[in-house]
């Protein structure tokens, strides 16, 4: 049984079932990754205490019947907000090693302009989608587009990443 071993910082965990826990992780080796680890709400106190999203761990799984986490060790936390996280585990493409992205969150101070940099969207570069405001305020997730606060202003809370707050 092909058994991996990655660090990885852990984005989103939503109950599954009665006592297995779903995860999306991004990872140093293979990028973003969905992963369950078997009753974790039962097991763990012990697991589940290193896979709290905002995590930094070093993760062991297997890929039988779907990715399965074997082991989880915390090494350390990623500042950032628990709503970043989840933007993070919508936005990233699955299984694909971002290296660039993996240093900022783990080395770097985070901010959503270098990130979507890195992954290719440039904020400096952007207009809105609708108007062609030079200086948008939000990245759409599902659609991939900046759009002006006017813009934005029906999408849903969760649906958009607002990007001039730091600006
Ligand atoms: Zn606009």
């Amino acid at each position: 049984m092909q058994e991996y071993v990655t660090d990885a910082i852990i984005l989103r965990k939503e109950p599954q079932g009665d006592l297995d826990g779903r995860y999306t992780l991004f990872t140093k080796r293979f990028g973003k990754i969905a992963a369950k680890a078997k009753s974790s709400r039962k097991i763990t106190s012990k697991l589940a205490s290193h896979l709290e999203p905002g995590t930094l761990a070093k993760i062991r799984f297997i890929d039988t019947k779907g990715t399965q986490l074997i082991d989880a060790l915390k090494s350390d936390r990623v500042a950032l907000a628990l709503a970043d996280l989840h933007s993070l585990s919508r936005l990233l493409p699955d299984v694909e090693p971002e290296p660039a992205l993996w240093e900022l969150l783990t080395h770097g101070a985070f901010s959503w302009q270098e990130t979507l940099s890195i992954l290719g969207w440039d904020p400096e570069e952007a207009e809105c989608a609708t108007c062609g405001d030079r200086s948008p305020a939000y990245f759409y997730i599902t659609r991939q587009e900046f759009y002006c606060r006017t813009h934005a202003s029906k999408a849903p809370r969760d649906a958009v990443i607002s990007i001039d707050a730091r600006l």
